[in-house]
């Protein structure tokens, strides 16, 4: 019997944690999609979509789908998912793996500013109007209205969701080169980014940017695990992720 898996995805490390169990006769894997993009990138597993309807609806859905191994690839930003899938699993004693990849750190030449919030993040662009490049995602924009006089470049996968500053828009999803990332920086003469403390290489080319230009950077960092998350086994990417699976397959490796 196929064990029954379930990935919690929307990121990178579960797209290729998927594209690693599609055809593996010893798993039957779905990723679950929380469904914000209207054209997600493609998966080589099954994907449904949409929230389970909180910690409950995730319960009955595991219950109903016998789901035997949960892992959580979320984005380290996505802590209500997190929380949920902490405990939904607690409470079915499903198994249950996190996938956090680690979180960027500043190195030599790097000029960053350390926030612990969105609005935190807005009040350190300062008072001088500047040219900011926005890459914290669709639903996060609101602190920035109130600091209207920066000159705004907003770089999402979909447009702005509720409240935002008035900006340009551009539409582009990851992964992003350095020298993408330079000739963007340079093309739209910016001086300051903002971005959440996502860690990974999709998207890490505009600090390397950042740093070759002088560019100073806004770090966002990532918000707490939940309670009881300390407790549940954590995996850095996708290959461990797949170790951890693979010890639990019927027949092993
Ligand atoms: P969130 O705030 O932690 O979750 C809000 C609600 O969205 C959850 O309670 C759940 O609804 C639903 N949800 C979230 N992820 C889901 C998933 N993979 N499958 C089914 N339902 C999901 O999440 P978020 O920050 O909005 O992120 C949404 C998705 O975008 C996640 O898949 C995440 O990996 C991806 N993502 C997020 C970011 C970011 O910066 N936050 C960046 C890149 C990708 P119910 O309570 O109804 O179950």
């Amino acid at each position: 019997m196929p064990l029954p898996v379930l990935i919690l995805g929307g990121t990178t490390e579960a797209a290729e944690l998927g594209r690693a169990l599609a055809g593996d006769a010893r798993f039957r894997a779905t990723i679950s999609l929380a469904g914000r993009t209207r054209r997600p990138a493609p998966q080589a597993l099954p994907v449904r979509m949409g929230g389970f309807g909180g910690v409950a609806g995730l319960i009955d859905h595991l219950r109903g789908e016998n789901i035997a191994a949960l892992i959580d690839a979320t984005h380290p930003f996505a802590a209500q998912m997190t929380a949920h899938a902490v405990a939904a699993a607690a409470a079915t004693g499903t198994a249950l793996l996190l996938v956090r990849r680690p979180e960027w750190r500043p190195g030599a030449g790097d000029v960053w500013r350390m926030v612990d919030s969105m609005a935190e993040a807005a009040g350190a662009l300062g008072k001088l109007p500047r040219r900011v490049l926005l890459t914290v995602g669709q639903k996060d924009l609101a602190p920035f209205a109130a600091v209207p006089w920066h000159d705004y470049l907003i770089r999402s996968i979909e447009p702005p969701a509720g409240d935002a500053p008035a900006h340009r828009f551009l539409a582009a999803r990851g992964p992003f080169t350095e020298a993408e990332e330079l000739a963007l920086l340079r093309r739209e003469r910016i001086d300051a980014i903002v971005t959440k403390n996502s860690g990974g290489v999709a998207t890490e080319a505009k600090l390397a940017a950042a740093r070759a230009l002088g560019v100073s950077v806004v770090m966002v960092a990532r918000p707490p695990l939940p309670e009881g998350a300390a407790c549940v086994a954590t995996v850095s990417d996708a290959d461990a992720a797949l170790a951890w699976l693979h010890a639990r397959s019927p027949r092993g490796v």
